[in-house]
């Protein structure tokens, strides 16, 4: 194509000198881009051989001395070079921090990443482009819409321009639910709605980040409504027609409701399409909070959990919890694309309302998010979806789910634990209490030996609260890990257990703490490096 701007004019003269001098050599560029090669492949050599050699997912090193290995580096200290600098934080950070693919890992949402994906993140990285407007990003705006409607697509949305579905790559599920429950909030505020009268309803199992983002929107504290769910955790479609009644009887407004795909605790799926009824009988935005159970979405044999997901207003997605991905990439999509107006700002220095008699306007991403300079997050999941396809993802999610049922089914003939409630994905529920222990002695272990467990670094589970009693949660995320791995969590929950109630039956006596009782347990120097 001819080009219709003049030759760039060669310099007679070099430009004055500023006097100041710095290193050349210090930033991304064509003179250094041999070094930056062999930079990347020095650190891909060492996390690789750190993944060859780790059999842990955490040191198990005390807070304290992490605390003194982080004090003890000078940040005003002389430059050591950026090898030398790397070296240094891998050995500090690689060797102490948690990894989520090792199959003991078992204890929040957190999965292991897909290659190909690992592989985008780095060329987003060098490249770093800030996915706001046109003019800085270009084709990465487009793969980003792209991405958002195939998104739509398999959520049921109709796509494809006009008033069809839309969205925007976010920071996480938080963003996501809070940039809904904002948009939805505008859309009552505009129609004369105050917020002292707006009103969320959700079930108490909801995402904390949905109360969190009440209180940010300045809605009144008593603003989201606990709607009661049925014996396994899952909103009652009669207690939701119940709730709406009574919030405009009292002459409230129910600006959304949040139905929860996939509870952070038990994995549940309210009833997307019974909840959708409700909502359209009333006229009610229904938001779909699917951070957790988004991956049902490429699943070749359980999509139909999702179904009536189609006929919410919004959609939380969050591909850094079940798509693999690395954090951070999710993703908010609405079925109609006006609904995403109220975010939209213009600043002639960045995106200014359309100019007229452009060919081709621009498209800002800006205009729909709560970001401005924004990574381009979503390059991870194109390269994942074209390296491995949507079915060999909806493949692993589909593994969470049946080891999830496979460790369900352990645990309920094991007569040292009992399973608690059900799920719909990949969370398992347990408490440890044979026969004979009482309950709450059961209660006081939970925080015990998750402790126990997180301080020998062997195995990672997390805990929380069912209908008011403790109990320890195991999060599956990992495809690769094997019933036999996960048998291994359990024994060591047992052998946990039993030493910290042989420790409480030595009370009294000299007897070391439980930690040592349990040698098995012990952290060995050297673990995990
Ligand atoms: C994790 C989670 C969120 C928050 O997502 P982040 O990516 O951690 O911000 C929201 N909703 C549900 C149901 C979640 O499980």
């Amino acid at each position: 194509m001819p080009s219709r701007l003049p030759a760039v004019p060669q310099p007679v003269t070099s430009p004055p000198s500023s006097g100041a001098r710095h290193d050349t050599t210090a930033l991304l560029r064509g003179a250094t881009a041999s070094t930056y090669a062999d930079t990347v492949r020095a650190v891909a050599d060492d996390v690789a051989a750190r993944l060859v050699s780790v059999t842990q997912p955490f040191s198990g090193a005390s807070r304290p001395e992490l605390q003194g290995l982080v004090d003890a580096v000078d940040l005003d200290g002389p430059p050591s070079g950026t090898r030398e600098a790397l070296r240094e934080a891998a050995d500090l950070y690689a060797r102490h921090a948690i990894w989520f693919h090792e199959p003991t890992y078992t204890a929040h949402l957190n999965c292991p990443v897909a290659l190909p994906a690992v592989g985008a993140e780095t060329m987003l990285a060098a490249i770093n482009t800030s996915v706001d407007t046109y003019d800085q990003s270009t084709v990465a705006t487009l793969m980003e819409r792209r991405l958002v409607e195939w998104t739509a697509g398999r959520i049921g949305f109709a796509v494809g321009g006009g008033d069809g579905a839309d969205g925007v790559f976010t920071s996480g599920g938080t963003q996501s639910n809070f940039q809904a429950l904002f948009l939805a909030r505008e859309k009552a505020r505009r129609a004369g709605v105050a917020l002292e009268s707006m009103r969320i309803l959700a079930t108490a199992a909801s995402h904390f980040s949905i109360a969190k983002s009440a209180l940010l929107l300045g809605l009144p504290d008593d603003a989201v409504v606990a709607v009661g769910v049925d014996a396994k955790g899952r909103m009652c479609p009669d207690a939701l027609g119940d709730a709406l009644v009574d919030t405009e009887r009292t002459g409230d407004t129910v600006i959304a409701v949040v139905a929860t795909a996939g509870t952070t605790d038990r994995g549940c799926i309210d009833p997307l399409g019974p909840v959708a009824d409700l909502c359209d009988a009333v006229g009610t935005w229904l938001h779909v909070d699917a951070a957790y159970g988004c991956g049902l979405l490429v699943s070749t044999t359980r999509r139909h959990l999702l179904d009536g997901i189609e006929r919410a207003r919004s959609v939380t997605i969050d591909f850094h919890k079940s798509f693999f991905q690395p954090v951070s990439s999710s993703a908010l999509i609405v079925r109609e694309r006006r609904d995403l107006a109220p975010v939209a700002w213009h600043a002639d220095y960045l995106n200014p309302r359309e100019e007229s008699g452009e060919p081709t306007p621009d498209i800002n991403q800006v205009d729909k998010s709560l970001q401005t300079t924004r990574r381009f997050d979503a390059l991870k999941l194109w390269v994942t979806l074209r390296a491995l396809g949507p079915d060999g993802v909806g493949a692993m999610v589909d593994a969470v789910c049946d080891l999830a049922a496979a460790v369900r089914h352990d645990l309920a003939t094991d007569p040292d634990f009992r399973v608690v409630g059900t799920t719909d994905l990949s969370t398992v529920l347990f408490r440890y209490q044979p026969d004979g222990l009482d309950a709450e002695r059961a209660d006081a272990l939970v925080p015990q030996v998750r402790r126990v467990l997180f301080d020998s670094g062997r195995a990672l589970v997390a805990k929380t609260v069912i209908d008011g009693r403790p109990c320890l949660k195991l999060t599956l995320l990992n495809p690769d890990a094997t019933l036999a791995d996960i048998r291994g969590v359990l024994e060591l929950v047992r052998s946990a257990a039993h030493g910290l109630l042989a420790g409480e039956a030595l009370a009294g006596t000299d007897e070391p703490p439980c930690r040592d009782v349990h040698p098995r347990l012990a952290r060995t120097e050297g673990d995990a490096r």
